[in-house]
């Protein structure tokens, strides 16, 4: 049975332990905090992020603590609309791979870190239900989050 070692439980650490659970991997989780200290903190998840903790089985728990926003305004300093965007349209070498903000971190702008770590979480588990090898599930990890990534990347840059 393949063993797997998280290192760091972030949103893609805990989103990759969850992921791997349901698929009946239990992983070994290690993390630099002794606690995850989350108050006074919000998160604005657009679509995508909201789909992967779906995809978690965590669309009840999120919809019951979460305010929904329609719109996305971008202003400059003076208060010039830049930017509106309606959200409702929205929706490695070896055996190591780095998955979240240690792979890819992208500009706080558009809010898109959190979403990305929960898909790579649900990438990564299904590459690896696919493959049976992690050598192979890990290389097609990094090949079909690429695009992805560099074009989120660009878009919020
Ligand atoms: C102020 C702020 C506001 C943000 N707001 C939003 C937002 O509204 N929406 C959004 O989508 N994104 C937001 N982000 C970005 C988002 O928080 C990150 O993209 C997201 O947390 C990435 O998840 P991650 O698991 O990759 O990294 P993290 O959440 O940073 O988790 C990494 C974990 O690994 C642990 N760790 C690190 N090194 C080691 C080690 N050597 N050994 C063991 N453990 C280790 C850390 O302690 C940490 O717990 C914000 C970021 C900041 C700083």
């Amino acid at each position: 049975m393949t063993r797997i070692l998280i290192v760091g439980g972030g949103i893609a650490g805990l989103a990759l332990g969850r992921a791997l659970r349901e698929q009946g991997v239990v992983p070994e989780i290690i993390a630099r905090a002794a606690s995850w200290p989350t108050g006074g903190t919000g998160l604005y998840l657009p679509g995508n992020g909201v789909r992967a903790l779906g995809a978690l089985g965590l669309a009840d728990k999120l919809m019951a603590r979460a305010v929904r926003m329609s719109h996305q305004r971008i202003l400059d300093h003076t208060g010039r609309r830049l930017a509106e965007i309606e959200l409702s349209k929205f929706w490695n070498p070896g055996r190591v791979v780095l998955i979240g903000d240690a792979a890819h971190a992208t500009s706080p702008n558009m809010a898109e870190g959190a979403s990305m770590a929960l898909e790579d979480a649900l990438v990564l588990v299904q590459m690896l239900a696919v493959y049976g090898s992690p050598d192979k599930a890990l290389s097609a990890f990094s090949e079909r989050r690429r695009p992805r990534i560099r074009w989120v990347q660009q878009t919020t840059r």
